[in-house]
């Protein structure tokens, strides 16, 4: 990085060299006598350098005899990933069970898996950002009683929202959003704004989103004639492309049919103009628009179905319908920051949702010999076992197999690393397992010195269909207890864009996408993302606007190789899969349970938090029998 710009891998003004990857936090921190403050870490983060090399070792053949090393810590509960799930089962673990031992182990430098939170020190004003899970989703509709009583036991009040998250301010400055066409793809750089499309989940109200009319805004595109005519009409038609066919029969060939090809297909749309759409499934589905199905996307709000006459799915309504507004400054970092407070006394100051926003938590607290709960960071487990009426389970912390014993265990990591942790699993289990191919996505939070060249083009979001960053926006804009967010466009702002690596493979199915997109991830370095973030911002809001070196103050890219879970595919997916696999997965296995979001084939915190408190409850009072002791 150049100029002005720092990556400010700096802990407690010292450099760090664990955003490259050269050390584990704690290890540094430890030679430096200071306890690791990973929030505030720039540079790769996610699944960051130093973070995953063991379990995929461990994916590639590598054997790990945990009977080599003497168990030195027995507990009531281990539970691996320190995710949203595996958090949650503490928590609801020590709710049956008050005076518990719980170790809690995560491979990661942070704990909240991707609920991560990004902290940014900006000319002495603390910006904040998410580097991962994002908001609520639908809280008063979509989640369970359980759910929303772990809510509640946190002081989490949803009511909250409404006033903490400013609805009105972009719309207030007269920001709309805006499509940037990419030379590469419709050979010009040209961004047009007044989009009239919904967000499959907005924050804008429908009645303050500053859009044009459909045909004049699509008036403005690079396109022909030809290909901008029939874009309208795929907005305001209410030509039916399937007459004839029942609801049944329609719904089954939308499942069937790509949301590409069905624009291609049923409306015949010019390659280009169907391109207008590709890169506008990214964030949500993490695949583009050849990816999902015409179901989903009749679904979810895309245009082209006005006269299909079909009813929307009700779960889907509710995301549409419910304003997206459930968000926390550092999203839904502060759900894990919330329950590593109540789990770990004393780690972090105050009681409020408002005060946990700003709140310092002092790493250094988070495993103290003693204390009820520990959590571990930068600990990869490798080995899971039921024995001798209790659990065995090894783990990897500065290349070193540790072991500890256990009473009972939930399994609350990626799903599809499980049957590399245990042999005594079934095959039906293991490939259940094992077909949970989670979508590698990233989110980039650059923090900039103000926001003024937004304001001069007139846009608070740019959709980029064709481009790296399929999605480039201004924070949602929150404050809570202490923390303000910038109001006026002469302040810092953190600034969202997501990429989603993508191939367009024709012929195979999501799967084997999401595993080659995964690979194309991994292979990126981070000079990749910054180069990319300099460049299409420039060309989107320069040239006079924008300037990169004069603006950008820092980086964080939150790299997720395993992101989304796998949420199903009618494309690719018999029909019943999406029941019959998970429920085939998440099998208890002696005295060990399986949780995350996974374990529902659902990418949400709620699903997260569902299936922490399945798996606690199968763990139930039978099981609960004193473990003996391991040499
Ligand atoms: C970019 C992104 C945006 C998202 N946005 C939203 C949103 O807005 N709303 C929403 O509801 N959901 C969202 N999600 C979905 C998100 O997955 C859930 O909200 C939730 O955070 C999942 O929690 P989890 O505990 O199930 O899994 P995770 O957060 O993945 O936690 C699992 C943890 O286990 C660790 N682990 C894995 N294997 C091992 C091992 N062998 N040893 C030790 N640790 C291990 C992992 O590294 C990870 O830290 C988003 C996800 C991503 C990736």
């Amino acid at each position: 990085m150049t100029g002005q710009v720092t990556r400010r891998d700096f802990l407690n003004g010292m450099a760090l060299a664990i955003a490259a990857g050269v050390a584990p936090s704690h290890l540094f921190a430890a030679r430096m006598g200071v306890a690791p403050y990973p929030p505030s870490l720039t540079g790769l983060r996610g699944s960051q350098p130093g973070s995953f090399e063991v379990a995929h070792a461990l994916r590639d053949g590598r054997g790990y005899d945990i009977d080599r090393v003497a168990a030195r810590e027995n507990v009531d509960l281990v539970v691996v990933g320190a995710g949203i799930s595996g958090l949650a089962a503490a928590w609801f673990w020590r709710q049956r069970r008050p005076n518990a031992r719980i170790l809690i182990l995560d491979n990661h430098a942070d704990f909240g898996g991707h609920a991560v939170r990004n902290e940014f020190n900006i000319g002495g004003r603390m910006l904040l950002g998410y580097g991962g899970s994002e908001s609520l989703q639908s809280p008063a509709t979509l989640w369970s009683e359980e759910a929303k009583g772990l809510l509640a036991a946190l002081a989490v009040d949803i009511a909250r929202f409404e006033t903490a998250f400013d609805q009105k301010l972009y719309p207030s400055l007269g920001l709309s959003r805006g499509v940037f066409f990419t030379r590469d793809a419709f050979g010009v750089d040209r961004l047009v704004t007044g989009d009239p499309m919904r967000m499959v989940a907005d924050d804008i109200p429908p009645d303050r989103m500053n859009a044009r009319a459909v045909t004049d805004f699509i008036a403005d595109f690079p396109l022909s004639a030809d290909g901008k005519a029939k874009l309208v009409s795929i907005y305001t038609s209410t030509r039916d492309p399937l007459p004839g066919l029942s609801a049944d029969d329609k719904r089954a060939l939308l499942e069937k049919t790509s949301y590409r090809d069905w624009l291609i297909g049923h409306w015949s749309l010019p390659a280009p103009a169907a391109d207008v759409f590709y890169g506008r499934t990214l964030d949500f589905f993490a695949v583009g628009t050849d990816g999902i199905s015409a179901s989903d996307a009749f679904d979810y709000g895309y245009p082209g179905f006005g006269g299909i006459g079909l009813e929307r799915d009700d779960e889907a309504k509710k995301e549409m319908e419910d304003p997206y507004i459930h968000h926390f400054p550092d999203g839904n970092a502060s759900i894990a920051r919330l329950l590593v407070r109540k789990l770990v006394p004393g780690v972090a100051p105050g009681s409020t949702m408002d005060d946990i926003v700003t709140a310092r938590f002092d790493y250094g607290r988070l495993d103290v010999e003693g204390a009820a709960t520990r959590l571990r960071t930068d600990s990869t487990v490798v080995a899971v076992r039921n024995r001798d009426g209790g659990v065995d389970l090894g783990y990897v912390r500065d290349g070193k197999l540790e072991r500890v014993r256990a009473a009972h265990c939930v399994l609350a990591c990626y799903n599809m690393m499980i049957p590399y942790l245990t042999k005594e699993l079934g095959k039906a289990q293991r490939e259940a397992l094992a077909s949970n191919v989670k979508a590698p996505l990233v989110y980039v939070k650059v923090a900039v010195r103000n926001w003024r060249p937004w304001v001069e083009r007139g846009v608070h979001e740019i959709a980029n269909p064709m481009g790296f960053y399929s999605r480039l926006k201004l924070d949602y804009p929150v404050s809570l207890g202490d923390y303000r967010f910038p109001r006026s466009p002469d302040e810092p702002m953190v600034l969202h864009l997501v990429h989603v690596p993508t191939l367009r493979l024709t012929g195979v199915d999501l799967r084997t996408r999401l595993r080659a997109a995964r690979a194309q991830l991994y292979a990126m370095p981070f000079d990749t993302f910054e180069a990319s973030a300099r460049d299409e911002l420039t060309r989107m809001l320069g040239p006079g606007g924008f300037d990169a070196e004069r603006d950008i103050a820092a980086i964080t890219v939150n790299r997720w190789g395993h992101g989304y879970s796998y949420a199903g595919s009618t494309l690719d997916d018999a029909e019943g899969d999406d029941e019959r696999i998970p429920a085939a997965a998440r099998k208890r296995v002696g005295r060990i349970a399986i949780a995350n979001g996974d374990a529902a084939w659902g990418p949400y915190a709620h699903a997260a938090i569902d299936e922490a408190h399945r798996a606690v409850g199968e763990l139930s009072a039978a099981l609960a029998k004193p473990v003996k002791a391991a040499r």
